[in-house]
């Protein structure tokens, strides 16, 4: 079997990265491929569940085209700037161009120590692997861009953490894994030829039709900030919370990267905080959007140097330029609450229609995907449905009142009800992946079994279909299952 690499970023000068083989591991074994995706870049699914294969995604062997490398980044940590951060644990192994001609990364996520390790091992624990592989997926599943899971795979040795785990090794794939953080790597070093490389790079790879403006690196920077507006207006559209958005876990495509302390809002509270190590909640579930425009502000300073000879008109351009997050936010949010609300024909006024139901939910700490899904039943008509919706909230009278205006709101649209519960459903999952059910999944792949955590990656790839009415996955967290708090990736 031979995977025909073409490995762009290996062709961008030495500073970018460093030269790397993985280190070997004991006795790798597969737990899961992924072979719809495997087939979409264009990779046979059984060579790679073959021992050559598993060999690669374990990081013991790769095929002669490959160019193995670990990236050099910088990046913010929860505000403290780093100014050398890197792929500590992981390896690029190559660029593939799949079978729709989009050219994707394959990345080893735990595949041993690198130059950029620092105190850390190189190495990741199971848990943090399934957990990635899982939500990952999940989030793909729901049409949020995001990066990949190819394959987890276990390594028969272990790692010392605050107990001792078995180690696993992660097959990521992403558009690319640029981050707002490589930028600033060059930036602080006042490198301004890299930073020209990278950026050059980037258009090519994810903004090719910014070439064709009168300012590439301004177009470059433009389409970033919509792509992440759009996407953090998603995550909130689906409850979903980062945990973790330093500079260096912000990507350029626009794509969602690193699962690590991640988590997805059972009761609705805007200022949810699960990461552990999120003291002050500077990544809160609401904080989301504004720490964007925080990260992107990072960005934009770094390109300074690119978007015009002019020191004083470039901070312009910048600051111009970044003013239009707070719009690119606030569109893509209204039009996916909306759609969430079952509107197909927007106005100005149904964003105060979605916050009372939003401010009706946190009150009681209604659930947030069954609420939105059992919102999405009902029919213009009072029915027996009502309940199922009224249930997830405390305030009855509030509640049905909310529920009057909504329908008030739906006779002034063409659509039938049958097509917007198509819509709604299509919008708001019946699914998604609960963080007590993850840590089930991770509960058990400790302990040997992979059935949970397959049968749980499973029911998430289809998210919007009708579950049967005795289907746990769907069920919030009975008050001995709540998780309260998540933990780093590592
Ligand atoms: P992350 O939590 O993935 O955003 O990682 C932040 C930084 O810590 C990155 O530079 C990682 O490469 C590094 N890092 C995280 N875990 C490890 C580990 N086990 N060994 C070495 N470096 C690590
Ligand atoms: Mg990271």
């Amino acid at each position: 079997m031979t995977i025909h690499f073409d490995n762009s970023y290996a062709r961008l000068p030495e500073q970018f990265y460093t030269r790397q083989v993985a280190a070997p591991v004991p006795e790798p074994e597969l737990v899961r491929l992924n072979a719809p995706l495997a087939a979409d870049l264009g990779l046979d699914a059984d060579w790679l569940a073959s021992p050559a294969g598993v060999a690669m995604l374990a990081g013991n062997a790769f095929p002669d085209n490959a160019a193995p490398l670990s990236m050099a980044y910088a990046g913010h940590q929860f505000g403290n700037w780093v100014p050398q951060l890197g792929d500590g644990r992981a390896l690029l192994i190559g660029e593939v161009i799949d079978v729709h001609g989009a050219r994707r990364d394959i990345q080893l996520k735990g595949s041993g120590p690198t130059p950029w390790s620092r105190r850390g091992d190189g190495r990741a624990a199971l848990g943090p692997v399934l957990r990635e592989y899982v939500v990952s997926e999940a989030m793909a599943a729901l049409g949020v861009p995001t990066t990949r899971a190819l394959a987890a795979v276990t390594t028969g040795e272990h790692v010392i953490r605050e107990d001792r785990l078995p180690g696993g090794v992660l097959t990521r794939v992403a558009a690319s894994h640029i981050r707002v953080g490589t930028f600033q790597y060059f930036y602080a070093r006042q490198d301004h030829e890299a930073l020209r490389a990278l950026a050059d790079h980037v258009i090519d790879r994810h903004y090719p039709e910014a070439r064709e403006t009168d300012n590439p690196f301004a177009a470059m920077l433009e389409g970033v900030i919509a792509r992440q507006a759009r996407l953090i207006a998603r995550w909130l559209s689906l409850g979903f919370i980062h945990g973790v958005m330093n500079t260096d876990n912000m990507t350029l495509s626009g794509e969602t990267i690193d699962y690590g302390p991640c988590a997805f809002l059972d009761e609705y509270d805007p200022q949810k905080v699960f990461s552990s190590i999120d003291q002050f909640g500077r990544y809160a579930y609401g904080n989301q959007p504004s720490i964007g425009h925080w990260n992107l502000a990072n960005l934009a300073q770094s390109l300074v140097p690119l978007l015009d000879d002019d020191g004083d008109k470039a901070v312009e351009t910048a600051k111009d330029l970044l003013e239009g997050y707070g719009t690119a936010f606030a569109d893509a949010y209204a039009a996916e609450m909306a759609a969430k609300i079952g509107i197909a024909a927007p106005r100005d006024d149904d964003m105060t229609l979605a916050q009372d139901l939003l401010k009706l939910m946190a009150a009681g700490g209604a659930d947030f995907t069954n609420t939105f899904r059992a919102l999405s039943a009902l029919g213009r008509k009072a029915g027996d449905a009502d309940d199922g919706f009224l249930g997830q909230l405390i305030e009855p009278d509030a509640a049905g009142q909310w529920l009057a205006a909504w329908r008030n709101r739906l006779s002034e649209e063409m659509r039938d009800d049958a097509g917007r519960i198509a819509a709604m459903k299509a919008t708001n999952p019946a699914i998604i992946a609960r963080n007590h059910q993850v840590e089930k999944a991770i509960a058990a792949g400790y302990a040997g079994d992979f059935s949970v955590f397959h049968a749980l990656t499973e029911a998430l790839a289809d998210p919007f279909a009708d579950r049967s009415a005795d289907d746990t996955l769907t069920l919030p967290p009975a008050p001995d299952q709540v998780v309260h708090q998540t933990f780093c990736g590592t």
